[in-house]
């Protein structure tokens, strides 16, 4: 019992090759922590097989949906209600603190220093800097705080349909009460700033530590051009094409040899 884990989240084998990827980019950063992954009846037999090859818990639980489908709507992302499922990271109950990672973010120098903030620690959203971005958050296991959270989400649902909305009420202080619970945007810088604030970019992007490939274009639904290794995003594609391509590098150097 006790010790430090990162924990990620993927209902599917798409999301699951984002999974491989990013607890490949852990090891290669030297985290000296366990990797864990919440899984749910989606994801199939071989994708379990090679997810268990690299993390140490491969845990299936059940898809908490937030039956919100008029504010999904509105965000247009129907698939988000399965976001919910991560709140099954408090169970985790065998660690003593985690950090939740995003199936499609990439971990691109070690952040183990995460691991000595509180609950609940995350860094600003884009879209509304007084929210925390989901995407990224320290994390202490407990029944109590699970059965809390679960409660208070069907008492009063989410604001935004997913758990960002849901978890941006729970821990309603986050903005004002505590700085030390703040990250900086570079341990989950959302990839898709570096388009609205380029110059920020070219000023501090040799900081960052965590990228996270946000929104509907994921890493691994761009083209990839297999003879060149270089994958080839659409114009209008709000991802720079370094950042894709160092998610690729990492595929294409420890996913794909093991994928089939
Ligand atoms: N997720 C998943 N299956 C889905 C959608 C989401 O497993 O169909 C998990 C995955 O870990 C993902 C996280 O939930 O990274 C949050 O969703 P996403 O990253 O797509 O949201 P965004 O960061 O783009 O808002
Ligand atoms: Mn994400």
């Amino acid at each position: 019992m006790g010790g430090f884990a990162w924990v990620t989240l993927a209902t599917n084998d798409s999301y699951s090759l984002g999974a491989l990827v990013l607890a490949h980019s852990l090891r290669r950063a030297g985290t000296k922590h366990d990797l864990a992954i919440l899984i749910t009846p989606g994801v199939t037999q071989v994708m379990r097989e090679k997810l268990a090859s690299v993390y140490s818990l491969v845990q299936e639980v059940n898809v908490l949906d937030s039956k919100d489908e008029a504010n999904l709507a509105l965000l247009a992302r129907p698939e988000l209600g399965i976001t919910f499922t991560k709140l099954h990271c408090w169970r985790l109950t065998q660690y003593e603190k985690c950090v939740f990672v995003d199936a499609d973010a990439l971990v691109v120098r070690n952040c183990d220093e995460l691991f000595e903030r509180e609950e609940l620690t995350a860094a600003p959203d884009v879209g509304w800097p007084d929210c925390f971005n989901s995407g990224v958050f320290v994390f202490k296991p407990s029944q109590q705080t699970f059965a809390s959270i679960t409660s208070f989400a069907a008492e009063k649902g989410s604001f935004d349909g997913g758990d960002q909305g849901l978890l941006n009420s729970y821990f309603s202080d986050w903005a004002h009460k505590d700085i030390s619970k703040h990250l900086p945007f570079i341990y989950n810088m959302c990839s898709t700033a570096t388009y609205s604030y380029l110059p920020a970019y070219k000023q501090f992007g040799e900081n960052v530590r965590i990228i996270h490939f946000i929104g509907a274009t994921k890493p691994w639904l761009q083209y990839f051009d297999t003879e060149t290794s270089t994958v080839h995003p659409p114009s209008g594609c709000n991802h720079l094409q370094p950042l894709l391509q160092l998610w690729w590098n990492i595929f294409c150097e420890n996913v794909y040899p093991k994928l089939s």
